[in-house]
C-alpha cells in the first residue's frame, strides 16, 4: 500500500483521549467498520468486556505496616476458549487498562489462532518500594481472592510489566494448595522450567516480535528494508520484552543503536553493547551511565533516527505530540497499546509501518499456549521444538493479517457500497486500512464466526 503523504498533517493535542479502554473500543469501531455485515448486537458484545473483578485486600508488610491493595482482573471474551493474559504490577494500574489489555488478549489470541480468550489482570502498587516478601504476600492475597474464577480451563494468568516466573510460581503453589490433589500446572504460564515452565517462554514475546519482524520485511513491508540484518534498531523499556528483543535482533544482525527504561536512555550511533547494558541495569538500577554511550530522553529516544523501533514499555508511548518525530521505517510494538489512534494515523499517513502489538507481540501468549499444552500432557518439549512452533504460527499471522490489508483495501468499494445500503444511501467514505486495523478485522470476524457457531445461549 502507497502512503497517501509524506508529511503529518497538524492535529490538535487536546483532540487525544489517552484512557486505553477507550482507545481499544475505537480501534475495534475503527475496524467493524469494514465488516458491515456483522448484527448488530453481535458487534456490541464482542466490543463489551465479559466481566471485571476487582478485589481489596490487606497485607503486613516486612516492615510491619499493614497495607491494603487494590487488584483487577477482566475477562473481555471467552468464546474462544479460557481467558488468557498477564497479570500487571504498577502503580498506574486501573480498571479501565486492566479492560483495554484483556481485549487486546481476545484479538491477540485470534489473531495467532490459540484456543484462548481474552483476560489481563494487574494490582495497584509500586514494586520499587516493596521487599520480595511483601510482593509474595500481595501475589498469594490476590489469588486467594480472585478464588475459583481463575483456573486451568477458566481463566489462566502469566506475567506482565513488574511480574515473572518467581510471581508465576507463588501463583502455581497459592492454587495448588486451594485444590491439592489435581494437576493444577496449566493455572499459570511462564512458570520457572523446573515447575512445568516451557523452554523458550521467558524469551517467547521478544522472539515473536523479531519473527514477525523478518517475514513482514520478506513480504517487502518497507521496500528499501529486505531484513533484519544491518537494520538499526532504538528499544524503549528494557525487561523481558525489550531487553530480550536487544538480543534476538543482535543475534539476527542487527546494530542496537539506543535502548531505554524508566529513568532514561542510552544512546551509541555505531551500536552499543546490549548484553553491558542489561549488566549495568543489574547493578545500577538502569541503562543510563554505560560507558561509552551519550544520554538520552526517553522523549528524544523515539525521535533516534533508525530502521526499527521497538517500543517495549508501557501504553501511549507514541501520541499525536510526538509521532511526526518518530525516524524509524517500521515500529514493532513489543508493548500493548503504545501508539495511540491518533499518532497510527500520523505515522500511516507519513508511510512508517507499524507491527500491531495484538501481532507483534503475540509469540509470549502463543508460547504460553505450548507451555498449557505441555502441562496438561505432563510433557517436556525441547527448545527447538517449541521456536520451530513459535516461527511457524508468528508467520502464519503474519502472512495472515497481511493478506487481510491486501484483501480489505482492495474491496473497498464494494465494503462502502453495502454500508450504504444497510444506512440507507448515508455512509462516509472508506480509507484504506492500516495493519492495526487490518489485524482487528482478522481477529473480530474469527471470533464472531465461531460465536455464532457455537450459537447464542440459550
Ligand atoms: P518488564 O517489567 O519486564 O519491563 C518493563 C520495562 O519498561 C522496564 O525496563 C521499565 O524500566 C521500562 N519502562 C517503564 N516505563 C517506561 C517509560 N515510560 N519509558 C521507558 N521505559 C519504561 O515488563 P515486560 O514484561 O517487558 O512488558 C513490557 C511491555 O510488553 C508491556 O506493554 C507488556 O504488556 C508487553 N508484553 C509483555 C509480555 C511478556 O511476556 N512479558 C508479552 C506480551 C506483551
Amino acid at each position: 500500500m502507497t502512503p497517501r503523504t509524506l508529511e503529518a498533517p497538524p492535529v490538535p493535542e487536546a483532540a487525544e483521549d489517552l484512557n486505553p479502554f477507550h482507545i481499544a473500543m475505537a480501534q475495534f469501531d475503527g475496524a467493524v467498520r469494514y465488516l458491515p455485515d456483522l448484527d448488530p448486537g453481535m458487534v456490541e458484545f464482542l466490543k463489551r468486556p465479559d466481566r471485571l473483578i476487582t478485589v481489596e485486600f490487606p497485607i503486613e508488610t516486612q516492615d510491619g505496616e499493614v497495607r491494603n491493595f487494590v487488584g483487577h482482573r477482566a475477562i473481555h471474551n471467552s468464546v474462544r476458549g479460557p481467558g488468557k493474559g498477564g497479570i500487571r504490577y504498577h502503580p498506574d494500574v486501573t480498571a479501565d487498562e486492566v479492560l483495554a489489555l484483556a481485549s487486546w488478549m481476545t484479538w491477540k489470541c485470534a489473531v495467532l489462532d490459540v484456543p484462548f480468550g481474552g483476560a489481563k489482570g494487574g494490582v495497584v502498587c509500586n514494586p520499587k518500594e516493596l521487599t520480595t516478601s511483601d510482593l509474595r504476600k500481595i501475589t498469594r492475597r490476590f489469588i486467594a481472592e480472585l478464588g475459583e474464577t481463575i483456573g486451568p480451563h477458566t481463566d489462566i494468568p502469566a506475567p506482565d510489566v513488574n511480574t515473572n516466573a518467581e510471581t508465576m510460581a507463588w501463583i502455581y503453589d497459592t492454587y495448588q494448595m486451594m485444590h491439592p490433589g489435581e494437576n493444577n500446572l496449566p493455572v499459570v504460564t511462564g512458570k520457572p522450567v523446573d515447575i512445568g515452565g516451557s523452554l523458550g517462554r521467558k524469551e517467547a514475546t521478544a522472539r515473536g516480535s523479531l519473527f514477525c519482524t523478518q517475514r513482514a520485511l520478506e513480504r517487502g513491508l518497507v521496500p528499501e528494508l529486505e531484513s533484519v540484518k544491518d537494520a538499526t534498531v532504538v528499544i524503549q523499556g528494557y525487561g523481558n520484552a525489550g531487553s530480550i528483543a536487544a538480543d534476538e535482533f543482535a543475534n539476527a544482525g542487527a546494530r542496537i543503536t539506543a535502548v531505554s527504561d524508566s529513568r532514561g536512555g542510552i544512546f551509541a550511533v555505531d551500536g552499543l553493547d546490549h548484553k553491558a547494558a542489561l549488566e549495568h541495569k543489574r547493578r545500577t538500577g538502569s541503562v543510563v551511565g554505560l560507558p561509552h554511550t551519550t544520554t538520552v530522553s526517553n522523549a528524544e529516544l523515539l525521535a533516534v533516527p533508525c530502521d526499527i523501533l521497538i517500543p517495549a514499555a508501557m501504553e501511549n508511548e507514541i501520541r499525536i505530540d510526538n509521532a511526526g518525530e518518530v525516524r524509524a521505517s517500521v515500529v514493532v510494538e513489543a508493548a500493548n497499546g503504545p501508539t495511540t489512534p491518533g499518532a497510527d494515523r500520523i505515522l500511516f499517513d507519513r508511510g512508517v509501518q507499524v507491527l500491531p502489538d495484538i501481532l507483534a507481540n503475540a509469540g509470549g501468549v502463543t508460547v504460553s499456549y505450548f507451555e498449557w499444552v505441555q502441562n496438561i500432557e505432563n510433557e517436556q518439549w525441547d527448545l527447538e521444538t517449541v521456536n520451530q512452533k513459535l516461527l511457524r504460527k508468528m508467520n502464519l499471522a503474519t502472512d495472515a493479517v497481511i493478506d487481510m490489508q491486501r484483501e480489505i483495501n482492495d474491496s473497498l468499494d464494494e465494503i462502502e457500497a453495502e454500508r450504504k445500503r444497510q444506512n440507507g444511501g448515508r455512509g462516509e467514505p472508506l480509507e484504506p486500512v492500516d495493519l492495526r486495523t487490518a489485524a482487528y478485522i482478522l481477529a473480530v470476524r474469527r471470533v464472531a464466526r465461531v460465536t455464532a457457531a457455537r450459537g447464542i445461549w440459550p
